[in-house]
């Protein structure tokens, strides 16, 4: 699905301050405040917008980041990717092809970083580990790259699957609600009148 060059301004806007008031984004982008609302909830709903965090440097903490090359037995890579994410230290983890996971960890001394590798290591899963110690950060940027033509992956608000071209588009409740097939908008319409009745009758 493609986004529009409004939806593409108000994220690089938020991205770069979080913090703007919707009036303060309608003139930036020149649209009215409504409209900033109603683009917004629908960017969230799309889980594209994910969320809103204040940005706190771990260096100026005295905190120490170490960066984990992890290989995993052939097919674990997944649970093992699961197991490291629950690890307080691990601040993310992607995995990559080839059965391998990279992760950053932030660790308040290094002194901690010898029982970090052995969590690691004894994971389920995990072949061999490799570790880097950050000495000095060149770049920090957020991880969303925003120019104009951004296509978004939008998954089906009844089953989840990720939408081939173009969603079917319903508007319910004054929100746009993005459905796969002409199936699912049936489903996803029962349920959404269901829950309403509901709502109502409580
Ligand atoms: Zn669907």
């Amino acid at each position: 699905m493609n986004l529009d060059s409004t939806d593409v301004q108000l994220l690089q806007a938020l991205q770069e301050d979080a913090r703007q008031s919707f009036r303060d984004l309608a003139q930036r982008v020149g649209v009215s405040v409504p409209t900033v609302s109603a683009r917004i909830a629908n960017l969230e709903a799309l889980g594209i917008l994910a969320g809103y965090h204040a940005a706190i440097d771990p260096e100026k903490l005295g905190q120490t980041r170490v960066i984990l090359l992890v290989t995993c037995r052939p097919n674990r890579a997944d649970a093992v990717g699961r197991a490291l994410a629950k690890f307080p230290e691990i601040r993310w983890t992607i995995r990559t092809r080839g059965s391998r996971l990279v992760a950053e960890a932030v660790l308040r001394r290094t002194t901690g970083l010898s029982a970090l590798l052995r969590k690691v290591k004894s994971t389920d899963g995990v072949l061999a580990t490799q570790h880097h110690v950050a000495e000095k950060r060149f770049k920090d940027a957020p991880r969303a790259v925003l120019s104009t033509a951004l296509s978004a992956t939008v998954a089906c608000f009844e089953c989840g699957k990720s939408i081939e071209g173009q969603p079917i588009k319903l508007r319910l409740g004054g929100r746009t609600h993005y459905l796969c097939c002409t199936s699912c908008e049936r489903l996803y319409r029962e349920r959404y009148v269901r829950m309403q009745t509901a709502s109502k009758s409580r």
